[in-house]
């Protein structure tokens, strides 16, 4: 059966980047003796530049037909004047809404070659390697009642509902068990569980679950002892399962230990393994149409889809070990060039790649 897979470059950079991520899926495709059927659709500003919306039609319906999507980024300054229900940045909520895409996984991979660029002392996190599963659909982000409202006194009061389901905990936790079966079998589950009800189901929910999977290691940590673990001795996490909220902020201090945000994937899953893979960072204005922006994070981004939708663990590793291999051989973006490197474009980047793929 073909693997059927959408594109969306989005804006700024985003063309760009996931041009080199196509030389990518395009190598293994022949590599692998892939069936793939590749589609491209608009996305956000450049759709709605085109459409007059960030999320047209055409887009979404695409998107519930495929199996994955690989998205560039949204947005500039370009579209800062436009309604904010029009914004491009609507267009990835409404993807994200839309397909239920409730599992976030956010590597944190350090590559050695560049442990230099970490805020931490090299051997802190050489090797680092982190999975942080976010719920991404749920949580305070999303509860109701929330609002602002003026009490009798005529003092106003702000107020978000902080909820999660039995279900919406099981659903997420299963995957995260499942991805933690495919790396290092050992899983902490973050929660504040000393103060609120809400987690307080989330770590007997996670911890029913946790019989099913006997081969994984279940842990359960309080947030802000995680923040600081985090920061203090990052190597003892392999996967780390937490709510949307916690999740949002662990896995950006996370990210910011490997240094660079043109390095880092990330996947967002629906229960059918459906997935939108696409790098964190945004669409670097300041650098778009230049040629050197880095592709590495979306490139990593296929490796995560070949992974996690595809199940081909042999396609993922072969992308990530001749991203390996590039950085060994001294190829470096200026995002993150340091000493006695060779600076490439992101042309060249790319390239570099898929030679050594092939
Ligand atoms: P950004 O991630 O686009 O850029 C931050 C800094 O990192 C910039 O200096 C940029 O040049 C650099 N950078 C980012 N990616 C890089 C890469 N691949 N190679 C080299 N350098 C890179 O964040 P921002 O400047 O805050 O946001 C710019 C726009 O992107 C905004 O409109 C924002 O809303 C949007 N954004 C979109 C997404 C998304 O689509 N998922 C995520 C974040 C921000």
């Amino acid at each position: 059966m073909s693997q059927k897979i959408l594109v969306l470059k989005g804006d700024g950079i985003g063309p760009e980047i996931v041009n080199e991520a196509i030389k990518v899926l395009t190598a293994v495709q022949h590599k692998f003796g892939l069936d793939i059927e590749l589609h491209e659709e608009l996305i956000g500003g450049a759709a709605f530049d085109a459409l007059g919306s960030p999320l047209p039609d055409a887009t979404m319906k695409k998107a519930t037909e495929v199996d994955a999507i690989i998205l560039g980024a949204v947005g500039g300054p370009k579209w800062s004047g436009v309604d904010g229900s029009l914004r491009p940045e609507k267009g990835l909520l409404g993807l994200r809404s839309g397909l239920d895409l409730f599992a976030n996984f956010r590597p944190a991979r350090l590559y050695p070659q560049l442990a230099e660029a970490s805020s931490l002392k090299p051997a802190l996190v050489s090797d680092l390697d982190i999975l942080i599963v976010r719920e991404l659909t749920g949580g305070i982000y999303f509860g109701e009642p929330r609002g602002i409202r003026t009490l009798d006194n005529g003092e106003r009061e702000g107020f978000n509902t902080y909820v999660y389901s039995e279900s919406e905990i099981s659903r997420i936790a299963h995957i995260a068990f499942q991805a933690a079966q495919k790396r290092g079998r050992r899983l902490c589950s973050v929660d504040k569980s000393n103060v609120l009800e809400v987690t307080v189901l989330w770590r007997e929910v996670v911890s029913d679950i946790a019989t099913q999977y006997p081969d994984v290691e279940l842990t359960h940590m309080y947030v802000d002892n995680a923040a600081m673990q985090l920061i203090r001795a990052p190597k003892q996490f392999d996967v780390i399962l937490t709510g949307n909220m916690f999740g949002d902020i662990l896995s950006d201090a996370a990210a910011m230990l490997t240094g660079s945000i043109g390095m880092l994937p990330s996947a967002s899953l629906n229960s059918d393994n459906k997935g939108m893979y696409e790098p964190i960072h945004g669409t670097a204005p300041d650098i778009a149409g230049k040629g050197i922006a880095n592709p590495l994070a979306t490139i990593l981004s296929v490796a995560m889809m070949y992974r996690y939708t595809f199940n081909r663990e042999d396609v993922a590793s072969a992308i990530e070990q001749a991203v390996n291999s590039v950085l060994d051989q001294g190829y470096r973006t200026a995002d993150i060039v340091g000493d006695a490197q060779k600076t490439v474009s992101t042309e060249e980047m790319g390239s570099a790649v898929v030679s050594s793929l092939q």
